[in-house]
């Protein structure tokens, strides 16, 4: 047996990364008390997870729970946890080591762009005992696994280069972690400081917690509460220590259910979405489950939670699992299967009332979690027309950044409007400006605008609403002579043989560039636009398809749509009245087409288009 110490340096990737840390959180000193509670909870959790279905164990009868001592004199804090402890290769991988290894660039990241790493962050990022590293420069960890037979040991480290292993004599089982605070922060060897901080959210930790002696907090599982015993206080620091989130929820849901499932619950949505909404979502904890009081896990959200509401943080506690529950079990229990189908519909309740009695609240959850939510429509089709109902969207209607519902634009629209109008683009400027507007507007004819990404993967979700059928004003199968169009009457319009004979020379200038050329029945103020046919894909898909770099397949022919009021088609007529080959003719023609592309974001060869428009010029200017 060798008592020798081992020296070992930290990966590169980690000492950025408490660098980063150390400088981020200057301002949040108290983070590293709370993220060291929660590290002890967990293992305490552990611990008695594991005691479930293995009495072997060291110390089995030893008292789980947690105790913090100070010495103000000598300006120390130490934390000790009867919990599961560590192996030395545990040592070394799980404090070693950067759980996420996307962590750094994610922290990068957000430092290029100018932004401030969030205390909440660092927990999420699993990195929060560096925390500690803000208040002293050596840490010391003595920690003992739980595993009959196992070594202790002894890490210690500056937070900087690297840290050194060598065996103890540690007897019992857990963690102690201590350290001499820096001068500056001292104030946490202070007893009445550190007990202060502790109160906030210590009666939510799951096992006694001692301050120099004296019992601090009285264990209270919030969620067997009645909901009128329920404080706002009280709700707002258990999301907080539940989540490691800083702020306030946006809004809670207290459940209490008997009957075919048993369950409590408290859930809580957040007041903002994180900082990568898709991805964070997929490795995100929050959601705990517990069997009878003891805790099971605190990723749930996987199997208690359709994806599109992974948002949804707390605390789910059942009676109907096994009490000798394993993750696998859990994962294939009826009672789960039966616990999601209920929160589905509770929380979708919860989203209507707010929708209805609180539009602000709605709006601002909409906004932060709208993108997400909107994927139900394709997954959770038994819950599509409630879905459906909740969706929000800026129109033609709203100012920007305002929303409307479909129950509102169907308010609106006139009696005999069968369809739910809309457009697809990258943000509200841009379909503003597209030409296939200017008939809705001039019409007056509300059209939804479906300016986020995934708006226009899921716009093919979108069938039928209350009767109304969804359809993308860029495509050519609009019945326009419904409505009546008051533009006919006020402008000269091209018609008849001459409108037909013009038609051929667009056709056959074109080529198999395009489907077909129409007269438009939609354009008002622009000569021409391009259109996709009835079966065709959305255009925002196309660009979508075409970034991702799946050409082949998705550059679908159009349809041209020229507008017979527009002078330059009223001009191109007298032109082919002349001569069908007229040179300047069929380079307009080129240059219409190549405009329309152009606006749909879909012009492949500016620089012929620029040559062609300066010959244009070079005539018009002679
Ligand atoms: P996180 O807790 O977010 O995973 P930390 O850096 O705080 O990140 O801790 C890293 C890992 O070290 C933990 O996941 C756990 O495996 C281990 N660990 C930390 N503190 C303790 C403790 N008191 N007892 C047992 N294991 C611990």
């Amino acid at each position: 047996m060798t008592k020798g110490k081992e020296q070992h340096a930290f990966r590169a990737e980690l000492s950025q990364l408490l660098d980063l840390i150390t400088h981020s959180l200057y301002k949040h000193p108290e983070v590293f008390l709370r993220e060291l509670v929660s590290n002890s909870s967990d293992a305490l959790n552990r611990l008695r997870f594991r005691k479930l279905t293995d009495k072997n164990i060291l110390n089995p009868d030893a008292d789980l729970e947690i105790r913090i001592d100070t010495d103000e004199d000598k300006k120390t804090f130490s934390i000790e946890d009867s919990g599961i402890g560590m192996t030395k290769s545990q040592l070394i991988e799980d404090i070693g080591t950067v759980a996420n290894s996307g962590t750094l660039k994610k922290i990068k990241q957000i430092k290029s762009q100018g932004g401030e790493i969030d205390a909440d962050m660092i927990g999420k990022f699993g990195v929060g005992f560096y925390a500690t590293f803000m208040v002293t420069d050596q840490v010391i960890i003595e920690t003992r696994s739980a595993e009959p037979g196992a070594k202790a040991w002894r890490w210690i480290s500056d937070g900087k280069s690297g840290y050194t292993i060598e065996e103890c004599d540690r007897k019992k089982r857990g963690t102690k972690i201590s350290f001499k605070l820096d001068d500056e922060y001292e104030e946490f060897s202070d007893n009445a400081r550190v007990k202060n901080i502790i109160k906030k959210y210590s009666n939510f930790v799951d096992f006694p917690i001692y301050i120099n002696g004296d019992r601090e907090n009285t264990i209270q599982a919030l969620w067997r509460k009645k909901e009128d015993q329920l404080s706002e206080d009280d709700l707002n620091e258990f999301y907080k220590f539940v989540t490691m989130d800083y702020q306030d929820p946006l809004g809670y849901l207290h459940l209490s259910l008997e009957g075919v499932v048993n369950f409590k619950a408290l859930l809580f949505v957040p007041s903002r979405a994180p900082y990568d909404l898709f991805q964070d979502i997929q490795d995100k904890k929050g959601l705990h489950l517990y069997a009878n009081r003891v805790f099971i896990q605190d990723d749930a959200g996987n199997e208690l939670l359709p994806e599109y509401l992974r948002f949804i943080t707390g605390v789910v506690d059942t009676e109907d699992l096994p009490l000798n529950v394993s993750r696998e079990t859990t994962q294939h229990s009826p009672a789960m299967a039966k616990i999601k189908n209920i929160l589905t519909k509770k929380i979708l309740g919860i989203l209507e009332d707010w929708s209805e009695n609180n539009p602000g609240k709605y709006e601002k959850f909409f906004k932060n979690f709208g993108p997400l939510f909107k994927t139900g429509l394709n997954t959770d089709l038994n819950n599509k027309d409630r879905i459906m109902k909740l969706l929000r969207y800026e129109s033609t209607n709203t100012n920007k950044g305002e929303y409307t519902s479909l129950d509102d634009y169907i308010e609106r629209a006139d009696d005999d409007q069968d369809e739910i109008f809309y457009i697809t683009g990258d943000s509200r400027e841009i379909v503003e400006k597209n030409p296939n507007l200017e008939y809705f507007i001039d019409n007056n004819i509300e059209v939804l605008y479906f300016i986020h990404p995934v708006d226009a993967i899921f716009s093919s979700s979108l069938d039928v609403y209350e009767g109304k059928e969804f359809k993308s004003i860029e495509k050519a199968d609009i019945d326009f002579d419904k409505s009546d169009s008051k533009k006919s009457d006020d402008k000269e319009q091209l018609s008849g043989k001459p409108l037909e004979s013009l038609i051929e020379v667009f056709k056959d200038t074109l080529g198999d560039k395009i489907e077909d050329v129409k007269a438009s029945k939609r354009l008002v103020s622009s000569p021409a636009t391009l259109v996709v046919g009835k079966d065709g894909v959305d255009p925002q898909v196309e660009r979508m398809m075409k970034m991702m770099n799946q050409q082949g397949g998705f550059d679908q022919k159009k349809i041209l749509e020229i507008n017979p009021g527009h002078p330059i088609i009223r001009n191109l007529n007298r032109l082919n009245l002349g001569s069908s080959t007229n040179e300047i003719l069929r380079k307009s023609i080129l240059q219409l087409y190549e405009s329309a592309l152009l606006m749909d974001g879909n012009l492949e060869d500016p620089a012929e288009f620029v040559k062609r428009m300066n010959d244009l010029m070079e005539k018009a200017t002679e």
